[in-house]
């Protein structure tokens, strides 16, 4: 999440954008989980060595991957990510007036800023239970 500058998070804001980052994506035909099909659902190819086929919302932020052909990602955005804003307003760039594409962009950044934190808590919390351990080591000497 953090791998990418902040104008490229906005360029995910276009479908062209999106659809391309899937340069090495494992499924082009024959299959439901295409590029063209992955950039329209609002997700962006974010691969790495463990996850190869990972997708990113770029709203919510959903990371999807394990991806069979079947899978279709409208489906699988909805399912797994119901309250999604983009799943919510089921439209691409195109087809928004700029006040739905201006609300989207102020929820997009409120969803990475939601997860940023949640995820400093959890590290916090991971410091403060080292912190714990070791004090309980140090009065039962
Ligand atoms: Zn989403």
């Amino acid at each position: 999440m953090n791998d990418m500058e902040i104008k490229d998070e906005f360029d995910m804001n276009i479908e062209a954008r999106r659809l391309e980052t899937f340069t090495d994506w494992p499924f082009n035909e024959d299959c439901q989980c295409t590029p063209a099909k992955l950039a329209e659902a609002g997700f962006y190819h974010c691969p790495s060595d463990q996850e190869p086929d990972l997708v990113r919302c770029y709203v919510c932020h959903k990371e999807l991957d394990g991806w069979a052909p079947e899978d279709e990602p409208w489906s699988e955005h909805v399912s797994h990510s119901k309250a999604c804003p983009f799943v919510l307003l089921k439209k691409n760039e195109n087809r928004m007036t700029m006040e739905e594409f201006l609300k989207l962009e102020t929820e997009r950044q409120c969803w990475k800023l939601n997860k940023e934190v949640k995820s400093r808590i959890e590290e916090y919390k991971m410091q403060a239970k080292d912190v714990r351990e070791e004090m309980e080591k140090l009065v039962n000497v």
